[in-house]
């Protein structure tokens, strides 16, 4: 596969962008090649710049649920582009996308919107600690909800591929008051409580981790989480950036039943636009300014095009309901195929997934948690992530994200992804 128009461009990219790139992961940085650039998508498939074509298994790290460019996140948004794009006043689609979630997730009441998942989860753990006068936080290794400072602590993602748990710039200051507990391990969790009597705002979890591979909780831990934050007075945040409308329409509280006091947003409430949001009970949300004591805001924030291409993904969802036994069916039968070719290669490999998301990890070690998945070989995966790129595969750059089915995806998608990936695990086999 020839990749020289992508080899240019990060040439002329290095030399204006830091590293070529604005965000880490696409720097390929963990899987040893110069990044691919895009240049279109439809479907289940991308283009890159030199005319290469790929099967999609990235879909923006979530948001393309429907796959590329399809109509239903485009209709009628010439409509929405003609009636202006920004006013910085209050508009009637806000209200419809606030109603829209608030019927989605029981637990929520009230929600305010914001521009990234960076923003919802930092707000959310704002609110928190204003509401509960408390400064401490949990959060758990491996789990990554976004950049800002408080929440790059021993955080997964682009952090881990690149080995800086803790991110320069943040001071220890800042880091003190981030509490580090284990996936999946409640009694990390009662400790943390135990050493921080009365001390601890709230806990934050992807309630099923996206961002070290894909880490599903075991039975009992969410439960677990929801009784401890209870009675020790903290509040419980579930940071569904991911999980949100992708699990399940209701996300993974409503897959679990349980209801967290927070909810963060993201990624598909946009149909591709940038989005975020995050809400819960009045009682917490009414916190907020101008009502309230703890500031948040944002010039762009309830976009009205976002706001447009959010709502036509969402109302599409919620009258197909179908679409999620579609897109967990086709990522069933791709891990079911990916775990008969490891078993019948011998390469040394485990399969994790939940509905729709999914990530295959180099090792033999069960994976529940960050030091299950620092077990898996990344210089394997970088291997077979180049054998599967050549083969026509886009599959995550790095070890640490998971894989993205959409409505898109094609059974014949499907099949070939996994007899590709049979012959990428021959050769790995072979050594
Ligand atoms: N929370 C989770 C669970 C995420 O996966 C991400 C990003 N992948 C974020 C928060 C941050 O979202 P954003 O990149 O939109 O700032």
């Amino acid at each position: 596969m020839n990749h020289e128009r992508s080899k240019k461009l990060y040439a002329r990219a290095k030399k204006v962008i830091p590293g070529g790139v604005n965000s880490p992961v696409r720097a390929f940085k963990n899987v040893g090649i110069a990044p691919v650039f895009a240049d279109h998508g439809k479907g289940s498939q991308i283009t890159d710049a030199d005319q290469n074509t790929y099967t999609d298994y990235i879909c923006s790290w979530g948001p393309l649920i429907f796959g590329h460019g399809s109509d239903i996140y485009y209709q009628d948004v010439d409509r929405a582009l003609a009636k202006g794009t920004t006013f910085g006043l209050a508009t009637e689609i806000e209200v419809e996308m606030a109603e829209t979630l608030v019927d989605a997730f029981p637990s929520v009441e009230q929600v305010r919107m914001v521009n990234s998942g960076t923003e919802a989860t930092m707000s959310a753990i704002r609110l928190a600690r204003g509401y509960t006068g408390r400064e401490k936080f949990i959060k758990f290794e491996g789990c990554y909800h976004g950049h800002s400072d408080s929440l790059l602590v021993k955080s997964g993602s682009g952090t881990l591929t690149f080995g800086e748990p803790t991110s320069a710039g943040v001071t220890r200051g800042t880091a003190k008051d981030t509490l580090v507990a284990t996936y999946n391990d409640l009694d990390s969790v009662k400790a943390l409580f135990a050493e921080n009597k009365g001390e601890i705002a709230c806990v934050i979890v992807e309630p099923v981790a996206g961002n070290m591979g894909v880490v599903p909780p075991n039975p009992g831990f969410l439960e677990g989480l929801r009784e401890m934050t209870r009675e020790e007075g903290a509040l419980l945040i579930f940071d569904e950036v991911i999980t949100g409308f992708r699990v399940a329409y209701g996300g993974a509280q409503e897959l679990f039943g349980i209801q967290p006091d927070l909810t963060t947003v993201g990624k598909i409430i946009g149909g591709g636009m940038p989005v975020g949001a995050f809400g819960g009970p009045a009682e917490i949300m009414a916190m907020l300014a101008p009502d309230g004591p703890v500031y948040q805001a944002g010039t762009l924030s309830g976009n009205p095009i976002a706001m447009h291409m959010g709502l036509n993904t969402l109302r599409y969802l919620k009258a197909h309901p179908e679409t999620y036994d579609v897109v967990n069916a086709r990522a069933k039968r791709l891990a079911e195929g990916f775990e008969a070719n490891i078993k019948a290669t011998g390469v040394k490999a485990v399969v994790n997934r939940c509905a729709g998301m999914s990530a295959l990890f180099f090792t033999d070690q069960k994976v529940e948690n960050f030091s299950g998945v620092m077990t898996s070989d990344t210089e394997v995966y970088a291997n077979y992530f180049r054998k599967m790129l050549d083969m026509g595969n886009m599959l995550p750059p790095s070890q640490y994200e998971g894989i993205f089915v959409s409505l898109a995806h094609t059974e014949a998608d499907i099949e070939k992804t996994i007899a590709d990936n049979r012959k990428a695990l021959e050769a790995i086999a072979e050594g």
